[in-house]
């Protein structure tokens, strides 16, 4: 498990980092996205499939009441789900996610509703405010689970 912590100063420092993450996955990666509501993670995820899309005006609506978007894009298929309102154990299932179209990547928002279920090679982006900084700041901690470990060593390096 390695981790290190990034700071965004606004929104287009996240678009960058959005783009630098998604330049660092593979095929078949798994990413979880922590932190409070309105903490950053659906900005994220939308930078981060705009950024792979080519296309900075592709639309990317928060998948609160689908639970799950799925976008066919040119490296890899990327599911980008939100189990915030995710009822149980039997909706988890229904969403499919133990068996995506190959070498998909997922984009998890409120991976603790799933806790148990999660893969051990897994990265995880946790957005946090602070409260002694501006209103656009974030902070953001990677850490790489399992495998994933490694590449997160990767990332911290550049
Ligand atoms: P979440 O999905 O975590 O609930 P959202 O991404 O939906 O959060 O909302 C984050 C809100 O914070 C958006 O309104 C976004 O414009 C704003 N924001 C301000 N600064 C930043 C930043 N540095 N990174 C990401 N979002 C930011
Ligand atoms: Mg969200």
């Amino acid at each position: 498990e390695t981790s290190f912590t990034v700071a965004l100063d606004n929104e287009q420092a996240t678009t960058r980092f959005a783009a630098e993450i998604a330049n660092a996955l593979e095929p078949g990666n798994f990413v979880t996205l922590s932190g409070d509501l309105g903490a950053g993670k659906t900005t994220f995820a939308r930078a981060l499939i705009r950024f792979l899309a080519g296309d900075a005006a592709i639309p990317v609506p928060s998948p609160t009441f689908t639970l799950i978007q799925n976008y066919d894009l040119p490296r890899f298929p990327i599911v980008h789900a939100d189990l915030y309102r995710l009822s149980g154990r039997d909706e988890l299932a229904e969403l499919g996610l133990d068996d995506l179209a190959d070498g998909s990547v997922v984009l998890m928002e409120w991976p603790d509703r799933a806790s148990d279920w999660l893969p051990a090679d897994r990265i995880d982006l946790s957005f946090q405010l602070s409260p002694s900084r501006a209103l656009d700041y974030r902070d953001v901690r990677v850490t790489g689970y399992g495998k994933l470990g490694r590449r997160v060593e990767r990332i911290a390096a550049l």
